[in-house]
């Protein structure tokens, strides 16, 4: 699960990583309020307003502004809240902003310059170990670091059974070229950073920039933290910092409806029963010359309700022409869920895409006979690759 900027500043400056200071506002009136409780607070003159979505680049999409006044600050939050921010994360379509975030501006002149680096935590799956990815080339684009200059990427990897040592942070901190009262700050960074990343179950911690400010402070300016679902449970908490108008609609109504939906940019869609029966259909419907809508796993036990609900998402999608289904009657039988698909088609009346459904498994043959003996627009494949023409011709 994905939070937003200040969910997870408040998550880390809770475990003792400092951060860029900011309260979050959704008027600009308020924007104002929180700008002059944030000066009383740190004494801050200057301010950087932050639209909140949740999606990277949004800087270089106009949502990050420095105001250098109160008005300015009541101008920018009027700009950006209710704004449309496009970023390259966001799609073209981009994502409506309802908050904002206003932080204090902490690039402030001194002894030094500021300088920003670039800092993660996330799970090596390959290895079952947690890893802390660096680089001095903070702010920047990392994939295109890691593409161009993979030597300036830095990679520490814990094992979860031993925690972080103290050594590791030292070494990413000096492998940063840091020194003196930073390096010490970086190493209380980075050991807090890991120590909520644990503790908060994550799957994913991102800090791009970490800053190093004019006097040596070191600090988060951004956080994006991806929560893992499976252990939600554990923290009902971080459960409530869901926020599902981020969310497609699609997919929302999907885990409503206790179905594992995708959406995707393809034109067939398809329902299958399995997450790896899934996968292999829509490499199916690529061989066939089509691209999958979505990625749809109706479970274990598919009757009329879920093959249904389903229906419904898949055709809310405009850009579905064709729909495969394809079930294996494993512990469920293939009578049933033709059955199911009857009763589906039914309910929802006109469907002017063509559907094939193949069914194969326990009762494969009373599957089909239902499906042909219904009288719908319904063709039935029991073979995938006769599933896969079907799905071509469909097509053409
Ligand atoms: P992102 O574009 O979505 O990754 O958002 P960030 O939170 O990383 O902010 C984008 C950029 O805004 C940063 O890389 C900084 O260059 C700039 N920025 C953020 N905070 C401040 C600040 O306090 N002062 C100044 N001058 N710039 C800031
Ligand atoms: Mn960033």
């Amino acid at each position: 699960m994905n939070i937003h900027e200040y969910q997870a500043k408040n998550i880390l400056k809770s475990y003792g990583v400092r951060i860029q200071e900011g309260l979050v506002a959704d008027t600009p009136e308020r924007a104002v309020d929180v700008a002059k409780q944030l000066n009383a607070e740190t004494g801050t003159e200057w301010y950087v307003v932050k639209a909140q979505i949740h999606a990277g680049g949004r800087g270089k999409g106009g949502g990050v502004k420095l105001a250098k006044n109160i008005d300015q600050v009541r101008e920018l939050s009027n700009q950006i809240l209710g704004m449309q921010l496009v970023t390259h994360q966001t799609g073209p379509e981009g994502k409506k902003v309802h908050k904002v975030l206003i932080a204090e501006d902490v690039y402030y002149p001194g002894a030094s310059e500021p300088k920003e680096y670039y800092l993660s935590i996330l799970l090596d799956r390959a290895k079952g170990w947690n890893v802390i990815m660096a680089s001095t080339e903070g702010g920047m684009d990392i994939e295109e670091v890691a593409e161009k200059t993979p030597e300036k990427i830095i990679k520490e990897w814990i094992d979860p059974k031993v925690g972080l040592q103290g050594f590791q942070a030292r070494k990413v901190a000096f492998a940063l070229g840091l020194e003196g009262k930073a390096f010490k700050e970086m190493v209380k960074f980075i050991s807090a950073l890991y120590k909520a990343y644990v503790a908060t179950d994550s799957s994913q911690f991102e800090i791009n920039p970490v800053l190093k400010t004019s006097d040596d402070k070191i600090l988060a300016v951004d956080a994006k933290v991806n929560l893992d679902d499976n252990a939600l449970y554990r923290h009902p908490d971080l459960a409530e910092l869901r926020d599902i108008t981020e969310e497609d609609e699609l997919e929302v109504e999907a885990g409503e409806a206790g179905l594992n939906y995708v959406k995707l940019d393809g034109n067939v869609g398809c329902m299958v029963n399995g997450a790896g029966l899934a996968m292999a259909t829509m490499d199916i419907i690529k061989l066939s010359g089509g691209e999958p809508a979505n990625f749809l796993d109706v479970g274990g036990g598919a009757n009329a309700q879920t093959v249904e609900a389903g229906f419904r998402i898949i055709l809310k999608d405009p850009n579905v022409k064709a729909i495969l289904i394809n079930v294996f009657g494993g512990i469920v039988r293939c009578d049933r869920v033709a059955q199911g698909v009857v009763e589906a088609y039914k309910n929802i009346g006109e469907i002017n895409v063509p559907i094939i459904v193949r069914l194969q498994g326990t009762n494969a043959e009373e599957g089909a006979r239902v499906i042909e003996e219904s009288g719908l627009k319904v063709t039935s494949a029991i073979v995938l690759k006769d599933a896969a023409e079907k799905v071509k011709e469909a097509l053409a």
